[in-house]
């Protein structure tokens, strides 16, 4: 993405936090073509759209990402922060078709991150 669609995007993100009751997390966008703690080069099949980090309650999205891919990877790592849990369980997925997730994303080998630091 570019830097003017970024900052369109940063003003969607914190509108959904906000709207969701995310008020205490934040946004950010990576070169995820790293890894996010490690700095390792992954590959492409092993780099994420998203993560969801519980212990920073930071979002991260991939540069990567398009302006309309943003809201659905905003939208699934959000369901990640408000089930406190990493993981695709059913309770992730209801919380995340309530709040306009489209499951289908995750046919489409949606690749995700959500986890915990201290957990590494
Ligand atoms: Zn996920």
């Amino acid at each position: 993405m570019t830097g003017e669609a970024i900052a369109r995007c940063q003003v969607l993100g914190r509108t959904l936090l906000d709207k969701h009751g995310l008020g205490e997390w934040t946004l950010d966008f990576q070169n995820l073509d790293y890894d996010y703690l490690t700095g390792e080069i992954l590959d492409r099949d092993r780099q994420p759209d998203g993560i969801c980090d519980f212990g920073e309650k930071l979002i991260v999205i991939s540069w990567r990402m398009d302006q309309r891919g943003f809201r659905q990877t905003m939208l699934h790592e959000m369901a990640h922060a408000l089930r406190g849990v990493p993981g695709h369980d059913d309770e992730w997925g209801k919380i995340a078709l309530r709040i306009g997730y489209s499951r289908k994303q995750l046919d489409r080998q949606f690749f995700c991150l959500a986890r915990e630091k201290a957990n590494l």
